[in-house]
């Protein structure tokens, strides 16, 4: 292993990290024993370059000293190796991994802690922190826009550590890592999180720039610390700053994050570098953990959308490789095909963790909180759920234990869904409330039978806070939106929770692949579209007919799941070259007056 990084690159050493870890977990999920024995063989590889100090980075040893002792990225870059190796520990037992994971947090509080070196941000830049001063500087806390928060995030993997060891030192240097955001950012960006959780600040004006994916992670720390010292204040702060990109940030496919961060206001624009794949990554961990901690279901119900949508979207159909960013409207395959950069190995590690997410089991409560077909083989639980849900509306829960069990099953209502229906061995239970776990106490015994229909309704909607944006850029290069009043709303076309786009790729009818949606189409959203055969038996259906005008004439158009969108090739056609502008799609669509 030759380390070699001496500058801010930071496209190569974050892939291993996360790689080892997706591939633990898929591996392990799957039963595959190859993919096992090859993520195996690069852990191996990683664990046996470890120095003897406990570094295990990328950067170069010429480069190292105890006044330097990480490169910019380090911090970063070894959140996911610190959670690669906890979570192979965790998955199979393997004490050399978790052994490693010690040893680099050692690294890190050997230099790093109260009288050694702090994560102060580097070089703050003007003119964006105009009068600022802070009491010291420097190159471990990543990007000065960052303020610090780059360095901080390790206060999740060390609490993780913490967790498993039970060795109060990783403890308390997490503690003193949270403890000093307020200093280190020089924006009192921590405390002022309490005024989020007012109501009284939006999170994108704790700092002059809030990065979606970065923050995420910190905020997964603060729920660690929350859940080890009961500290209710963390959790006020993080559950407060979550509401508000859930109400302010949050796009109609449950995705996240503008050009990598949190604007103002509602501004989301609808195009161009739009919902990161990292981004994405962390903010399904951090609702998850918030649904762990608290039951609330609107938790459960944002990860529905961001899995029904945004997740499968950035995926490309032919190899699974994520995109960086994947706008609601744009155009492919230019940007299915990029890297090795954070978001190809952000996609895959997501992917890995969702079968992860799906159920809950706690003493006698159980908890559905995803539906979708599969199987569930506890300790002394199991069933199965049949039903093609989301494509079909239909489900049903068979109880496969041998002996019968006393258990409370708690399953999600969706809050969309006005009319669920629930009956349990033929008999229907009364008084089911949408957006609440609805709780079903019994002994359930083999081949007890629970019947759920979530019916979706087929609807056009209007995008709220619609407005205009123009580009600019801090002085960085970070690309921020300033609003435009709109003199037109766009429509998109739902069904429960799936979000639809009119995506090119289906529409050779149009003799146009890259119609310019802004200017040349308008739909019908006063006709209901007609539900009509899947182009693909492998995509999310059911697929739509739609009445539009394009150019000002008649047509018929399909429109296909958003999350298919990812399809970036006809399958008789001729392939386009991977950084083609071939296909427009689009979500939000103008409606014909
Ligand atoms: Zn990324």
């Amino acid at each position: 292993m030759n380390r070699q990084h001496t500058a801010w690159d930071w496209t190569q050493a974050e892939q291993h990290g996360k790689w080892i870890e997706s591939a633990y977990l898929s591996a392990v999920q799957s039963g595959d024993q190859e993919l096992l024995a090859k993520a195996e063989a690069v852990l191996n590889r990683i664990i046996g370059s470890q120095e003897e100090s406990g570094y295990v980075g990328a950067t170069a040893k010429s480069f190292r000293s105890p006044e330097r002792p990480v490169r910019g990225m380090d911090a970063y870059e070894l959140y996911f190796v610190f959670h690669a190796f906890i979570t192979v520990y965790e998955e199979t037992g393997d004490k050399q991994a978790l052994a490693a994971a010690e040893k680099l947090a050692d690294y890190f509080l050997q230099y790093f802690g109260p009288g050694k070196l702090e994560f102060w941000p580097s070089k703050l830049r003007a003119p964006e922190n105009k009068q600022k001063h802070l009491d010291g500087q420097s190159e471990f806390a990543g990007h000065s826009v960052h303020y610090s928060w780059e360095g901080t995030l390790l206060c999740d993997p060390v609490t993780r550590l913490y967790e498993l060891t039970g060795k109060k030192k990783y403890l308390d240097w997490s503690q003193w890592v949270v403890s000093n955001i307020d200093k280190w950012s020089g924006w009192d960006a921590f405390s002022r999180l309490d005024s989020v959780a007012d109501g009284t600040l939006g999170v994108d004006k704790l700092q002059p720039y809030v990065h979606s994916h970065t923050f995420h992670m910190n905020f997964m720390g603060f729920l660690r610390l929350y859940r080890i010292t009961g500290d209710k204040s963390l959790l006020r702060k993080v559950a407060g700053a979550w509401d508000d990109i859930h109400e302010r940030q949050m796009y109609i496919t449950g995705g996240v994050s503008v050009a990598e961060h949190y604007e103002h206001d509602y501004v989301k624009p609808l195009s161009g570098n739009i919902v990161e794949t990292c981004a994405t990554m962390s903010w399904m961990q951090l609702t998850q953990q918030l649904l762990e901690l608290t039951g609330e279901s609107k938790y459960a119900d944002a990860m529905e959308r961001l899995m029904i949508n945004h997740v499968f979207a950035a995926q490309d159909c032919e190899n699974g490789v994520c995109r960086y960013h994947t706008a609601p409207n744009g155009s492919k395959p230019d940007g299915y095909f990029h890297g090795p950069d954070c978001c190809t190995a952000s996609g895959h590690r997501i992917i890995s963790m969702l079968p992860t997410f799906i159920y809950a089991e706690k003493g006698k409560e159980f908890y559905v909180n995803q539906y979708m077909p599969s199987q569930y083989n506890g300790k002394d639980f199991a069933f199965s759920i049949t039903g093609n849900y989301p494509e079909s509306e239909n489900m049903e829960l068979v109880i496969e234990s041998e002996k019968a069990k006393n258990k409370t099953i708690n399953l999600r209502i969706p809050s969309w869904c006005e009319n669920p229906k629930v009956s349990v061995n033929g008999e229907a239970v009364a008084d089911i409330k949408p957006g609440t776990y609805l709780k079903l106490s019994r002994k359930w015994g083999k081949g007890d039978k629970i019947n759920i229909i979530f019916p979706m309704e087929e609807k056009w909607i209007s995008r709220s806070h619609h407005s205009k944006y123009i580009s600019y850029r801090l002085p960085g290069g970070e690309v921020m939106y300033k609003e435009e009043p709109a003199d037109k709303i766009p429509y998109a076309f739902v069904r429960g929770p799936i979000v639809y786009s009119l995506d090119m790729v289906w529409n050779k009818q149009l003799c146009n692949d890259d119609v310019d949606m802004e200017q040349d189409m308008r739909m019908n959203v006063t006709s209901k579209p007609t539900a009509i055969n899947k182009p693909r038996k492998d995509m999310l259906g059911p697929v739509y007919q739609a009445k539009a005008l394009y150019k000002g004439s008649e047509v018929d158009v399909v429109l296909t799941p958003f999350a298919n969108i990812g399809q970036w090739f006809r399958p008789d056609g001729v392939k386009p070259q991977k950084n083609a502008d071939a296909f427009t799609y689009a979500i939000w669509l103008y409606k014909a007056e």
